[in-house]
């Protein structure tokens, strides 16, 4: 069944000027790698269009949206810190990122598609209620596991995070919920931006024990990873039983990454990825909505990102769903 994705050359538009990290380059290097790998063509490719501010709202401060307008509008170089360098055009693809989070919410939810990925910037997993932070205006993925529990009345969601740096920006906008699990892996943040994520950050009143941190230490790979991935992540989220599963796809965790120390091999993505797909066949339908997030160095990225989205396209039988069920 199709795998859907999400992708506009508009979203190069958002520019952080010379030698940022996070550069329009990233995407380059992500659609040249599918096109020449015959991924392009295999995939379902989503229309969309800006997100409607009204889904913005529920997750940022009118006043905030409010501020990343003007400021693109007049020219400002970054907002609110300099790592988030922008461009006049910058709300309009930040929009858009959201907008395509949301049309890859509508694909999967509606059954149009099986699982998506959504290959936008600027990333969104830093975005706090009402300021920008790390490279991240608008927080795509927190915007779809809104929109996919108001609009289409999804009781549970449950966001992988295994993006190199903590989404502090998603934590703390679902941290007083349970109908959101945010579980995130990541750098520990006595070695990482944004420094936070520690393990007994388990969500506050309500949200208490809905929000898993699990920090790694630097030098941390596939065994590592796997491991954390079996022995907690796992559990998590099948003690939860979401409806759908959302990942912050970031791939700084990859060996080789120029933010991360960390030491994944493309392929330790790729098991992670199949892991959490299989995981959600067993528990909502297969319903997966991946979001880009980190990855900094071209190639890896590139080579990550089409890895994932081949486990997503893997089309597998019932007989490996139960064997992996059994632990095989
Ligand atoms: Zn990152």
């Amino acid at each position: 069944m199709a795998t859907g994705f999400v992708y506009s050359p508009r979203f190069l538009d958002h520019d952080t000027g010379r030698d940022h990290p996070e550069r329009p380059d990233r995407l380059r290097a992500i659609v040249d790698r599918l096109k020449t790998h015959h991924i392009w063509d295999d995939l379902t490719h989503i229309p969309f269009g800006p997100a409607p501010l009204e889904w913005v709202e529920r997750l940022h401060d009118r006043t905030y949206i409010e501020r990343v307008k003007q400021a693109c509008e007049a020219g400002e170089r970054f907002i609110d810190t300099a790592d988030s360098a922008i461009s006049p055009a910058s709300y309009e693809v930040a929009l858009l990122a959201a907008g395509g989070a949301i049309a890859a919410a509508d694909a999967v939810a509606s059954g149009r598609v099986h699982n998506a990925f959504c290959a936008s910037r600027p990333p969104g997993h830093h975005a706090e209620r009402d300021r920008s932070m790390g490279f991240c205006l608008f927080n795509n993925v927190a915007i779809a596991a809104e929109y996919l529990i108001r609009h289409h009345g999804l009781s549970r969601i449950t966001i992988v995070d295994f993006d190199v740096h903590h989404g502090n920006g998603t934590q703390h906008l679902f941290e007083n919920r349970c109908d959101v699990l945010y579980v995130s892996l990541h750098e520990h943040p006595m070695h990482q931006y944004p420094g936070t994520g520690f393990t007994h950050e388990r969500g506050v009143a309500g949200g208490e024990a809905c929000t898993l941190n699990i920090p790694l230490d630097p030098g941390s790979g596939d065994g590592e990873y796997r491991r954390a991935v079996l022995d907690l992540v796992t559990p998590a989220i099948e003690k939860h039983r979401p409806d759908a599963l959302l990942l912050s796809a970031g791939f700084d965790a990859v060996d080789g990454d120029p933010l991360g120390h960390m030491r994944v091999s493309p392929h330790g993505f790729q098991w992670m990825t199949r892991h959490l797909k299989r995981l959600a066949e067993s528990l909502c339908g297969g319903r997966v909505v991946s979001i880009l997030e980190g990855g900094y160095d071209l190639r890896l990225l590139a080579e990550c990102v089409s890895l994932h989205l081949t486990a997503l396209m893997q089309d597998e039988g019932h007989d490996e769903i139960m064997a992996m069920k059994a632990g095989v």
